[in-house]
């Protein structure tokens, strides 16, 4: 690779808000055949909303239920965290103190909220707590068939109610899919939620191959299972859970409004929140790689 053909190609991105580290990152970029997107805060907005509130019978159990899953989610940095936080407060609800607090990566969140023990999280991980939730099934059916997420809350070992949340695609996710599909590319979506709701989403951008459930720490693993078959493999990624698999694939793309942990990790970091950049990097490294040769 010569010097100048690498400048010409950085400078390039950098225009366009894509920030490349040294030459063989683009002569990495330019071999690649498939690409591995993380969901969340990646093809999504990263901005759940709570949608619906399934409790009790009336308001003030939605409203205590709001209050405990919201002051524990208070000490998470988690996005769902964050939107179940928002929610409270603009209900004008006030958070009770929490006196212990433990993030269960992949899965929620447990800790004592004055008190009370409290466990806020996914239905795996209801199940591995040994709470039963069959009281619940009947009135989540539509959200769970429509692919939201829902976060079931525990209190003092039994399951009280879900907060059903979602969380839009990004505008330029669809194009930015075909885009790549159209130049021949192979594009999987990775997620830890559940399949559901990981098949609708990946539906509603144009993915049809989805990898869901997969925890933080096996992300990296999946995309070398993908390389063992022979593929060059980018990965697109914003969060602290995706930084080993951004180091582990070929190329490590990162969404610069996502964690710096993600940028570390990467090779390319994309400074606007526009996934057709994605494709622009790829087709940029390949006509640098051509004026090259
Ligand atoms: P993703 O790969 O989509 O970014 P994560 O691996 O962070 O998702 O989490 C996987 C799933 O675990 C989430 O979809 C959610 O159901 C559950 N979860 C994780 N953290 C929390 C939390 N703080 N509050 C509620 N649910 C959580
Ligand atoms: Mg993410």
């Amino acid at each position: 690779a010569t010097p100048t053909a690498v400048m010409v190609g950085t400078g390039l991105g950098a225009e366009s808000g894509i920030l490349i580290r040294g030459g063989e990152s683009l002569e990495r970029a330019h071999q690649v055949d498939t690409v591995v997107f993380d969901k969340t805060g990646t093809l999504t907005e990263g901005k759940p909303k709570v949608r619906e509130i399934v409790a009790g019978e009336n308001e003030s159990a939605r409203d205590e239920l709001l209050i405990l899953a919201a002051s524990l989610e208070s000490a998470s940095e988690h996005p769902l965290g964050r939107a179940i936080v928002r929610r409270a407060e603009e209900a004008g609800l006030v958070l009770k103190s929490v006196e212990r607090f433990e993030a269960v990566a992949g899965f929620g969140a447990r800790g004592v909220v004055a008190g009370r023990s409290v466990v806020v999280g996914n239905r795996r991980l209801m199940e591995e707590e040994g709470l039963p939730l069959d009281s619940l099934d009947g009135r989540l059916e539509e959200f769970i068939a429509s692919g939201k997420t829902c976060v079931y809350t525990a209190v003092d070992g039994m399951v009280r109610g879900v907060l059903v949340l979602s969380d839009a695609p990004k505008e330029s996710a669809v194009s930015c899919i075909q885009r790549l599909k159209a130049m021949g590319l192979e594009v999987w979506m990775i997620t830890g939620d559940n399949e559901r709701t990981a098949r609708t989403v990946a539906g509603e951008v144009g993915i049809e191959r989805v990898l869901s459930e997969v925890l933080p720490g096996e992300k990296a693993e999946k995309v070398r299972e993908l390389q063992e078959k022979g593929r060059k493999v980018a990965m697109v990624g914003d969060g602290i859970n995706d930084a080993p698999a951004l180091a582990a694939a070929d190329v490590g793309i990162a969404i610069g409004a996502g964690t710096d942990v993600a940028m570390e990790a990467s090779d390319i970091t994309l400074m606007r929140d526009d996934l057709m950049l994605v494709p622009r990097a790829i087709r940029l490294s390949s006509l640098t790689m051509k004026v090259i040769r």
